[in-house]
């Protein structure tokens, strides 16, 4: 007989039908001659209680071993639950234990534990309510980011992850070398002599698909990319990591107004879909981990996002009634308690804002006229403050090769990127949407090291 997965069988089970299950054990409760016990197989919060009796083989030996986080396979009948919170439960007929779980080192006992130190066992936090429902939902974040795509035609991409561009400029990029590290080889000027090094030249993780997508959109009109990106920003923050996910779309014949529906049609999506595939789990958030949760995904899904120039946005900061730590006027990178509240307190919903000066954005940015600001827009999200930064591109190839020099780049290595603006060139725009940001909000999750299963970050790469 074929196994059920338990999230299954809490859906269509009916009583009389014979089951097996695998899992692992959450809960005991042994009274005289029989026991209840949880098992979650991680396919859904709850997990389905099974009954041991006396009547199973070996039950006395069994029933010692049938501890919280042992592995067990139970084959037995399903019957109408006596008790509160199910209306279904297992009566096992046998149990085979895999694994046994030592009850006085295992370290998920049923109390609560701080994400700080489920963090120290992230071999083993899965297991636990909040990181299921977490990585069911980033699961469901990732189905619905791939579903919105193709059904609009989208191609997925795969851009590079070893780089030799440096595609923002911004200098946080982790080196990959395959150089002795305590011989390097120098130059007559005494620098690292990266010719020798495996790619002949420096070589980087990437921070961003971007570039590459821009090649592919020359030939496929609408991609994304969908993949990790790595930036070496020593900044411990809660909405940092250092290795993250990060999906790309670039559009050909786009504009940045196009660019921004696209944002926002893609936002309302995922936050449908997950609504619509996890209710249990976001209700789980909503009632344990912040309460704002379902009203959020309900206000991004039924309200228009506010749409806001850089200089209004300046304006309405200069306005406010509130003292910032960092002083705004116009030109200033607005930093996150700047996009807090904007999102949060005065529209108290998404916010897009767009043509940035150009002085703080990246050099690929299209320039807009007046050459003041350039096409940028970046979303900004109660909570979180910048969950999308995008931007229509410099399709013009001599405002490009301007803007390269003013901002330093190296256009030498950019030569096959200004070749896509000798060759049939084309307006288009796309973003960069931070996957774990996502689930984030999603989740209500105050620490983005809890929304990816092994979060790397400065000093921490264990597991
Ligand atoms: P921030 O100002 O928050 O550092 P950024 O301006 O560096 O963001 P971009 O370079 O525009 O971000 O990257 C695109 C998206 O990737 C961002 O909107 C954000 O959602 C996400 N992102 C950027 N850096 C990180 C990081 N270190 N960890 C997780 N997500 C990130
Ligand atoms: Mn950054």
């Amino acid at each position: 007989m074929e196994t059920r997965r338990v999230a299954d069988i809490l859906k269509n089970g009916q009583p009389e039908e014979t089951v097996i299950i695998k899992g692992w054990v959450r809960t005991k409760r042994e009274l005289k001659g029989f026991a209840f016990t949880e098992v979650n197989d991680g396919s859904s919060l709850a997990g389905l209680q099974v009954v041991l009796d006396n009547e199973i083989p070996d039950y006395d030996t069994i029933i010692k071993k049938v501890n919280t986080g042992a592995s067990i396979e139970v084959a037995g009948k399903l019957v109408p639950s006596q008790g509160k919170g199910q209306k279904i439960e297992l009566k096992a007929n046998s149990v085979i234990i895999y694994g046994e779980a030592d009850l006085e080192t295992y370290p998920l006992q049923k109390k609560r534990h701080s994400f700080e130190f489920l963090r120290t066992i992230s071999h083993l936090r899965s297991r636990t309510n909040t990181l299921g429902a977490v990585f069911r939902v980033r699961n469901a974040c990732a189905t619905a980011i791939h579903q919105f795509f193709q059904e609009k035609g989208f191609m997925w991409i795969h851009s590079p992850i070893i780089t030799a561009s440096d595609c923002e400029g911004a200098g946080e990029l982790f080196t990959v070398t395959n150089l002795n590290l305590n011989n390097l080889p120098k130059n007559d000027a005494g620098e690292v002599d990266y010719s020798q090094d495996f790619f002949g030249k420096p070589a980087y993780l990437t921070v961003s698909g971007q570039l590459q997508a821009e090649v592919m959109a020359m030939a496929f009109q609408n991609v994304y990319t969908f993949g990790p990106t790595f930036r070496a920003e020593n900044s411990n923050t809660s909405r940092h990591l250092a290795e993250f996910w990060m999906v790309e779309p670039e559009m050909a014949f786009c504009d940045l107004e196009g660019d921004q529906n696209l944002a926002e049609e893609f936002l309302k999506y995922i936050f449908k879909y997950v609504l619509e595939t996890c209710p249990e789990d976001m209700e789980f958030f909503n009632k344990w981990i912040n309460k704002t949760v379902l009203a959020t995904a309900d206000n991004i899904i039924n309200n228009e996002f506010a749409r806001i120039t850089y200089t209004k946005a300046v304006e309405l900061l200069e306005k406010a009634d509130k003292k910032f730590e960092f002083p705004v006027e116009w030109g200033i990178d607005l930093q996150s308690e700047h996009e807090r509240y904007l999102a949060e307190e005065l529209f108290k919903k998404p916010v897009i804002v767009s043509n940035y000066p150009k002085e703080i954005k990246a050099f690929y940015m299209r320039l807009d006229e007046g050459e003041k600001t350039v096409s940028a827009m970046d979303v900004l999200a109660p909570n979180i403050g910048e969950i999308i930064g995008g931007s229509q591109r410099e399709e013009r190839l001599d405002v490009l090769e301007r803007r390269i020099q003013e901002t330093g780049m190296e256009s030498d290595d950019l030569w096959w990127y200004l070749d896509l603006r000798r060759y049939g060139t084309v307006p288009h725009a796309g973003f960069g949407l931070g996957f774990e940001r996502v689930v984030q909000f999603m989740t209500g999750m105050t620490n983005i090291r809890d929304v990816i299963p092994f979060p790397r970050t400065p000093l921490n790469a264990e597991f």
